[in-house]
């Protein structure tokens, strides 16, 4: 009886000592994770890391890491060594890695920055933005497939890396085929840019919505939706732009060494062929500094008066629609010469160069950097943007 009593006040003794200290342990080790942790600090509780460096995979600027042995109710400081697009104002932080919410503003210094964050559990997750990655796009596509009888999986094709790149196409029986518009959507081009992806699963959820809006456009149009390009990059945790010898946003040529940009070239073409296509959409997420949403637009020299006029119609739909908390900047940006050497090679100048003149080919970069540049805030974008695809097509007599 004593030895019992003894060994329960030991075990009481232990485990008090234990809920003053756990020891709090940084992981990256799955799919899409990236930190080099440079310190924990047990006393002040203090984990300091950077992104895990792949400079041969573009910018080393995307961060994602589980921390365990945390004291619950405790407050965590997050110091994120770097600077420029790898220090968001705020960071993305879950208690489940499933649900994303932003910390507070981070104390920022010119190399660092230090996040505050209260946990309520034992572990947690903290992200440069909410992540997405090939897990989330393959679950998505079976619960869309099993959700909506008018949606269905499709393969683009297998990465460098031997993994299968999930895409969704959607369609609802309506017009004729030969009559059916032709939508292309993508995203993660650039692996960091996790906000695109959100934006393009608020797209999805709409497009397979009951809004009257949505139904109209599955009948008239078909709609391929790519999640993630640079599945590989996003897998690795890595940055992917500007990664060697170019990105995927660099790859758009007659010679493309991405399997990715080789099929969707390839399958954008065979719908121009035949008289299927109109429309691109390549999302991105912009700089720090780029506090609204905006589009990239091809340089007159690659538009016809058609194409202009039909970009002009896209615009004013999409300032129409895009009125939320991420607001569109009315004024688009030009990337051609000025822009990039390589602009050819960009995916929407290359789309637009190659397809049909009536055929529209845009990049909307999201804003990441503020308040709004959550889930809920992606997402509703990307609902806005799947309205205006229905109201330009409805307002404007496209001039095939
Ligand atoms: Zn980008």
């Amino acid at each position: 009886m004593l030895r019992l009593a003894l060994s329960c006040f030991v075990g009481l003794l232990l485990s008090a000592a234990a809920q003053a200290a756990p020891e709090l342990k940084v992981r990256a080790d799955f799919p899409n994770g990236s930190a080099r942790v440079e310190s924990i600090d047990q006393a002040t509780r203090t984990i300091t890391i950077q992104p895990h460096p792949q400079p041969e995979r573009g910018w080393v600027c995307w961060w994602y890491f589980k921390v365990e042995g945390v004291q619950p109710g405790e407050t965590l400081s997050v110091q994120v060594n770097g600077s420029g697009f790898t220090i968001p104002d705020r960071a993305a932080f879950s208690e489940d890695d499933r649900t994303w919410k932003q910390t507070e503003p981070g104390e920022k210094q010119k190399d660092r920055i230090i996040f505050k964050q209260q946990v309520a559990g034992k572990e947690a997750w903290f992200a440069w933005g909410p992540p997405f990655a090939l897990k989330q796009a393959n679950e998505l596509i079976q619960r869309w497939v099993k959700d909506s009888p008018h949606a269905s999986a499709f393969e683009l094709c297998k990465s460098k890396d031997g993994r299968a790149v999930p895409g969704l196409k959607v369609q609802q029986a309506g017009v004729k085929d030969e009559e059916r518009l032709g939508i292309w959507v993508h995203a993660r081009q650039h692996a960091w840019e996790c906000g695109s992806s959100w934006v393009g699963r608020g797209f999805v959820d709409w497009l397979l919505s009951d809004d009257a809006a949505a139904e109209t456009l599955r009948k008239k149009a078909t709609v391929w939706i790519v999640p993630i390009m640079d599945v590989d990059s996003v897998e690795r945790g890595a940055g992917g732009k500007n990664q060697k010898p170019h990105d995927h946003n660099r790859d758009w040529s007659d010679q493309p060494i991405y399997p990715e940009v080789q099929a969707a070239i390839k399958h954008i073409a065979e719908l121009d062929k035949a008289g299927r296509f109109d429309l691109f959409l390549d999302l991105h997420n912009p700089g720090p500094g780029d506090k609204q949403p905006f589009f990239f637009i091809p340089p007159p020299e690659i538009m016809s008066v058609i194409g202009r006029r039909n970009l002009d119609s896209v615009l004013h739909a999409c300032q129409a629609e895009m009125r939320g908390p991420l607001k569109l900047d009315e004024k688009p940006r030009e990337s051609g010469a000025n822009y990039d050497a390589n602009w050819r090679r960009i995916s929407k100048n290359y789309v637009r160069a190659k397809s049909r003149d009536h055929v529209v080919s845009v990049c909307l970069e999201t804003a990441w950097n503020t308040p709004n540049s959550t889930t809920e805030g992606y997402l509703r974008l990307g609902q806005e943007l799947g309205r205006a695809v229905e109201r330009y097509f409805r307002e404007a007599t496209r001039g095939k």
